[in-house]
């Protein structure tokens, strides 16, 4: 069976075994191997080419029912395809619209919603950021300043946002505005689809310390959105952005960032007599048992999922294990590194080109953005442990 010609039927008939097979097969033969590991986030005209083929054969969207035009794997299925993503140093594409807005239309938009807005997504012509954080609302999201005022047929918008990634690279942005004046904060905001090409945004980079700019300000001024571009009910926009949260913590909690950590941790190890340092077998052993304890329990949520159950505040807990774990690897491999772990860049290590501080770089925001380890650990305090709140 070729893997092109695979539909997502025939996929989910397979074992484990011969899925892992097919999905290896297609990946390890038609993925460019100039963009394997790539030591920096890929704009989206350096992967078109093959998100287009995934989205060709019907993979872009392997979480999506099928009746959605999603490859409906069960959760096992998706931790498969998604290892196999992270085996093969996939780059992953700001792929929000798939793993958030599709989701969230699936929830609460519209038949006419879904009917305009997923195939652009299935297709990769439309591609989004997500713009919730503000300049003065972060981990508190219901602080937001940006307004949406009722405009004859639609909404005028105005307002900032913040620490928006790659939205000078995305077509699309989904937002929380403000509509509401009375009542709780959370019961004042509504949730948004806005093309960035519309007149009254402005988009501007923000330069990062490695140099980078990935992450972005956007600048709404008077941006008009229609009324049909609303998702869910006006005023409800808390519960439509709260209902992804869980799958959000689920993603970053997986075990492929830290994975990606010990990815250039063997490479670096390789290339130097790192066992010099006193201890440093026994850290890596540590890490390497930390980031295997993590798969496991990560597995039994996907096994959990795949019974129907569904996510509730513990999934916090995979979040702080997975970025907190990738921080000290990436610690440990700047350490083994020597001199090589403080150059910025590729720097080549007997023979190897390995981007050391880009690792380290990609670990030291891990546990801010998604909300941080703090409002994490208050979560699992809270809801968890049910330790009394102050
Ligand atoms: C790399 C990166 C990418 C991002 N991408 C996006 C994006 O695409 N879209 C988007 O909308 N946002 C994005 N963000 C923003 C991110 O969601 C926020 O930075 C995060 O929610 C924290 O908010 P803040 O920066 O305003 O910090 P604050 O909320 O001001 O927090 C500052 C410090 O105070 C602590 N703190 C705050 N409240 C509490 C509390 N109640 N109890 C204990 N400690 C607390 C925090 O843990 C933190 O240490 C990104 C951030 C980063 C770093």
């Amino acid at each position: 069976m070729s893997s092109a010609s695979s539909s997502a039927a025939a996929l989910n008939q397979l074992s484990d075994a011969q899925f892992r097979a097919e999905v290896r097969a297609e990946f390890e033969t038609n993925y460019p191997e100039a963009l394997r590991y790539p030591s920096h986030r890929l704009l989206w005209r350096e992967q078109e080419t093959w998100y287009r083929r995934m989205a060709g054969i019907g993979w872009i969207a392997p979480s999506w029912p099928v009746e959605f035009g999603g490859m409906g794997l069960s959760p096992r299925k998706l931790l498969i395809f998604l290892e196999e993503q992270e085996r093969w140093g996939i780059a992953r594409f700001q792929d929000h619209g798939i793993r958030m807005v599709g989701p969230i239309l699936m929830q609460f938009g519209t038949q006419e919603q879904r009917d305009r807005f997923l195939p652009p997504i299935l297709s990769c012509d439309h591609r989004y950021c997500q713009g919730y954080s503000e300049p003065e609302a972060g981990s508190d999201l219901a602080g937001i300043r940006t307004v949406a005022k009722w405009d004859n047929d639609g909404w005028t918008i105005s307002g900032t946002k913040i620490w928006t990634t790659m939205a000078h690279d995305v077509t699309h942005m989904f937002l929380l505005a403000r509509t509401g004046s009375d009542g709780p904060k959370q019961s004042r905001i509504s949730f948004f689809l806005l093309a960035l090409d519309s007149p009254g945004v402005t988009v501007r980079t923000i330069k990062d310390l490695s140099g980078a700019e990935e992450l972005c300000e956007v600048f709404l001024d008077d941006v008009f959105v229609h009324a049909a571009d609303l998702i869910g009910e006006i005023n409800a926009g808390w519960t439509v952005a709260k209902s992804i949260l869980g799958f959000e913590r689920i993603h970053v909690g997986s075990p492929q960032l830290p994975g990606s950590g010990l990815e250039m941790l063997r490479r670096v190890l390789k290339r130097r007599d790192a066992h010099i340092l006193p201890g440093v077998e026994d850290r890596i052993a540590q890490l390497q048992l930390d980031v295997d304890h993590l798969a496991l329990v990560y597995e039994g949520y996907a096994v959990a999922l795949d019974s129907g159950l569904s996510l509730e505040s513990d999934v916090s807990m995979l979040k702080l294990w997975a970025t907190e774990t990738f921080q000290r690897i990436a610690d440990l491999t700047v350490e083994i590194a020597g001199p090589a772990g403080g150059a910025s860049g590729e720097v080549v290590l007997a023979g190897d080109a390995v981007s050391i501080l880009g690792s380290y770089y990609r670990a030291r925001p891990s546990t801010i953005y998604g909300g941080t380890s703090e409002i994490q650990r208050n979560i699992l305090a809270k809801h968890v442990l049910k330790l009394p709140q102050n």
